[in-house]
């Protein structure tokens, strides 16, 4: 059994990010910059934004966070996102979700110049990663990608096995492991709440990517001997012998599902470090008009 280690792979690539970074700012005068908005005081949200942030200065990337209330109107937010489209010296823009109950998630979303939005999730990026012309990637199931590509995973006319269809993971991740094109080529399986017969399906996966969002539910029955488990899940579970009183846990048991697989990322250390050098690598194609 191997581990994915993901925070080495994210080091990894995020050295050479800086590196590409430190030649951009000698050569353009400035470096490329992220803008994040944050709509209210979710703690989690904070974290996410915060990381992001973090990741940025460790690139050499600038980095700027808009922070609204959360009474703020849908005409006020698209207010502001129109402003930061017509910023030159701003490339990416990303909006935090989950956004309150009051605002409609699909029209900020639109209001995002697509040449900005950065995290994938504008219908015009959208269509063109479905078409398979050169578009932003949504980060996760970029940075699920680049894990099977940096460990030397083989794809090509393996069994993947997608849980869950989310806009953000499930789908697209089901999409770009169809693909013809390097480290995907994969007869793919996309399941869903409403799929029968779900173990047996995932047994057959040479890979399986869950992302579902139930703490620990893909126990060893659902895994092939030797199969490659990605864990995108992400839990805080109460844990009285942490400092911070909690640990965090994925979609899978970890612990019997390890042994069966030839491959498997941890939780946390496997997909979640990924995320954000998807969005480094976005930025960075922002800065440089790649599209
Ligand atoms: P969503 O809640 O948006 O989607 C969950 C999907 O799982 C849905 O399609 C749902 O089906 C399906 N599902 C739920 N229960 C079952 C079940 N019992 N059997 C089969 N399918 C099921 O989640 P996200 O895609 O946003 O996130 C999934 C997980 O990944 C979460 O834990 C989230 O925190 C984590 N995450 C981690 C990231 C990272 O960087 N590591 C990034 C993004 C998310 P249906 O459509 O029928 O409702």
């Amino acid at each position: 059994m191997n581990i994915i280690d993901g925070k080495l792979i994210a080091n990894q690539i995020k050295s050479e990010i800086a590196k590409e970074v430190e030649q951009l700012r000698s050569d353009k005068g400035r470096a490329p910059h992220l803008a994040a908005i944050l709509v209210g005081d979710d703690p989690a949200s904070q974290t996410y934004v915060a990381n992001k942030e973090k990741s940025c200065a460790e690139v050499g990337m600038t980095s700027s966070v808009y922070k609204l209330d959360a009474r703020i109107s849908e005409k006020e937010l698209v207010r502001t996102i129109n402003f930061i489209n017509t910023d030159e010296e701003i490339d990416g823009l990303i909006v935090q979700l989950p956004l309150p109950e009051h605002i409609l998630v699909d029209k900020v979303i639109a209001a995002i110049n697509p040449l900005k939005d950065v995290d994938g999730f504008h219908p015009v990026n959208v269509g063109k990663m479905v078409l398979g012309q050169p578009a932003y990637l949504p980060a996760t199931p970029m940075g699920i990608q680049l894990l099977l590509q940096r460990s030397g995973i083989d794809t090509v006319g393996k069994h993947c096995v997608v849980l869950g269809r989310s806009n953000i993971v499930g789908t697209p991740a089901s999409i770009l492991m169809s693909r013809n094109q390097s480290f995907a080529n994969c007869t793919v399986t996309l399941c869903h709440s409403k799929t029968q017969n779900l173990q047996a399906i995932c047994r057959q996966a040479d890979i399986l990517i869950a992302a579902i969002g139930k703490c620990e539910m893909i126990t060893a029955d659902y895994i092939k001997e030797g199969a490659t488990v990605i864990d995108v899940g992400i839990h805080r579970v109460e844990d009285s012998t942490k400092k911070s009183g909690y640990c965090l846990k994925g979609d899978v048991k970890y612990d019997e599902v390890a042994p069966k697989c030839e491959y498997i990322t941890p939780v946390p250390g496997g997909v979640g470090p990924m995320t954000i050098v998807g969005l480094l690598i976005n930025t960075l194609k922002a800065f440089k008009k790649e599209f």
